[in-house]
């Protein structure tokens, strides 16, 4: 029923998460057929893409003629129904609020190929609700990427109450060709996964500083030169299998008394107030210094290429 093979994608809605997925898409050969309601969006997507294209290429991270071919398969369209044409998949990145999304994946629903894929980037959205009463609703799933979607390529997947299973089987199998490493969601939670788990980081993380446990760069060093090592290469559980001779059985058996005592100690829900806001961007600033946000950014998404490529090899 739906196509095995997608070479036209559309991207829908070209901010910050927008044009990140346009290089996943173009770098992986697919035509890439680019849409923003704000003309302007589009321009300076369009000028981002050559930006950060040129960069990869000044790197020696991809040919001359590698970054030409990227570029031409990028077209930039001045109506939605236009950037539909003949896309097997949809990627949709409008704002994050429910009616604008609803409003935009009825559009696209009537606009798209039938048997088109229709992915939403949305953190935090529901896909059962952004889908509610279309005729494609079966075609709908959210395909949540982290940041910046080109540098880290795990992308949450969640089908909503309508969507066919076949369908989620074949959107998994095209984000994986195209790169990304697809994780599968058996029903909505808020936050789904990721933040789930990185915003019980930060709840901690918060009031360890706040409390003052430890200060901003502790906490970061903790992450950065500890644990974030292991984790680059394994998750929590598979932290825990490594962790004792018998494995995560073992591991669980023995420390599950200190793991409850820690876990009943962890602070609340913090408050989200000037001083604690100001008492964390002094941290922050006093670790970066005065070097730019967007030097910090280059060096990171190099950083995590280099990390892809030993764990490649
Ligand atoms: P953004 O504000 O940078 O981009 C949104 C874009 O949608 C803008 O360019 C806007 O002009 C365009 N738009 C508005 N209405 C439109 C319409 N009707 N049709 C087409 N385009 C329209 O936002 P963003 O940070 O790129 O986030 C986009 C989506 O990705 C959101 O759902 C967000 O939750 C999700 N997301 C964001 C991040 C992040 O870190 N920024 C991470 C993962 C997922």
């Amino acid at each position: 029923m739906y196509k095995p093979t997608i070479s036209t994608v559309a991207v829908v809605g070209t901010g910050v998460i927008g044009r990140s997925w346009v290089q996943v898409f173009a770098r992986a050969g697919c035509q890439t057929r680019i849409f923003d309601k704000v003309p302007v969006q589009l321009k300076n997507a369009l000028a981002w893409l050559e930006q950060d294209i040129e960069l990869d290429r000044k790197a020696g991270l991809i040919s001359a003629e590698e970054a030409e071919k990227r570029l031409a398969l990028i077209t930039a369209h001045e109506s939605l129904e236009e950037a539909l044409e003949g896309a097997g998949y949809v990627q949709e990145n409008g704002p994050e609020q429910l009616e604008l999304k609803k409003s935009i994946y009825a559009e696209i629903d009537k606009a798209s190929d039938p048997e088109a894929i229709l992915g939403s980037s949305t953190s935090t959205l529901d896909i059962t609700e952004i889908s509610a009463g279309l005729t494609g609703a079966r075609r709908c799933i959210v395909a949540h990427p982290v940041n910046p979607p080109h540098v880290i390529p795990v992308v949450e997947i969640l089908p909503g109450k309508e969507t066919d299973p076949e369908l989620v089987v074949c959107a998994c199998t095209f984000l994986a060709s195209v790169g990304q490493k697809p994780v599968l969601m058996n029903f909505y939670l808020p936050g789904f996964l990721l933040n789930r788990m990185q915003v019980a980081l930060v709840q901690e993380a918060i009031n360890l500083v706040k409390s003052g446990v430890a200060d901003v760069e502790a906490v970061d060093s903790v992450i950065r030169d500890g644990l974030g090592l292991r984790w680059a290469l394994m998750g929590p559980f598979g932290v825990a299998n490594t962790n004792s001779d018998g494995g995560i059985r073992e591991y669980y058996t023995r420390y599950q008394q200190a793991y409850i005592d820690i876990m009943n100690s962890l602070g609340p829900t913090p408050s989200f107030d000037a001083d604690l806001i100001e008492q964390l961007g002094k941290g922050t600033d006093a670790m970066v210094g005065d070097t730019p946000r967007a030097e910090i950014r280059h060096w990171r998404d190099r950083m995590i290429r280099k990390i892809l490529e030993l764990k490649e090899k």
